[in-house]
């Protein structure tokens, strides 16, 4: 796209700061189903969950967890079985050797260092072999009290292409959307861009003639006809 279009369009809907406001308040009236799409039943499944979502979908990861987690209840049923048994267990997912070893080491540091729970605290959730930011972004906001923002693949594409970032490197966008998202929006915030990336502003064929945000984004491929301030709702 000519960088003179880009500035055109992002001057058109005007600064973030202003579109934050009305682009939460829309995608929570559009998406008002927007939750984790894995399934777990408590925190070491939410981990074990969100840890063999990378490089996966979560209706893998569920179809998977189904019997996983009958079958694994605590840390210690990881490091009881054979490293064969665990990888043909989630042989599934994808990359099932790094994730077997990612599991282990986190289970064993779960049972040595935090009595077999799942630790509250971010910096602890980061010294889990295999977790990575993301994953411990997702376990820590899901439980409710959220230290950052998620960025995947829908959250990177989405707030580029709404304007809210121009970084391309997922902790510089975290960074930028941190500064922008109300903290109290952080938890849903993500599940919010990642509905709307998988319903509407899908990857290489976004819908913008029906997004609810076609006026207030520099990507929109619609012309918007913008009403004068004074008869806008
Ligand atoms: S207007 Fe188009 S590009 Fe912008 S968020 Fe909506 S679907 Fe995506």
């Amino acid at each position: 796209m000519p960088r003179s279009y880009v500035s055109e369009a992002r001057r058109r809907v005007g600064p973030k700061k202003q579109r934050i406001g009305p682009i939460i308040e829309r995608l929570v009236a559009a998406h008002p189903d927007a939750t984790i799409a894995l399934r777990f039943e408590n925190d070491l499944q939410l981990l074990v969950a969100v840890m063999l979502s990378a490089q996966t979908t979560d209706v893998n990861v569920n179809r998977v967890t189904e019997r996983l987690f009958e079958k694994y209840r605590t840390p210690e049923d990881y490091l009881a079985v054979p490293v064969e048994e665990l990888e043909n267990d989630i042989r599934a997912t994808g990359f099932f050797r790094q994730k077997t070893k990612a599991l282990r080491g986190t289970m064993a540091m779960l049972i040595e260092e935090f009595d077999g729970q799942v630790p509250a605290r971010m910096e602890d959730l980061l010294r889990l072999p295999g977790v990575a930011r993301k994953t411990a972004n997702v376990v820590v906001a899901e439980r409710g009290a959220a230290e950052g923002i998620v960025v995947d693949t829908h959250v990177r594409r989405l707030s580029q292409r709404l304007g809210l970032t121009r970084q391309e490197d997922p902790v510089k966008i975290e960074r930028d959307l941190i500064k922008l998202v109300p903290r109290r929006y952080w938890n849903v915030f993500p599940h919010l861009l990642i509905w709307h990336g998988r319903r509407v502003c899908i990857a290489r064929r976004p819908q913008c003639e029906v997004c609810v945000l076609n006026d207030l984004c520099p990507a929109s491929r619609v012309e918007v006809v913008r009403l004068p301030s004074h008869t806008r709702a």
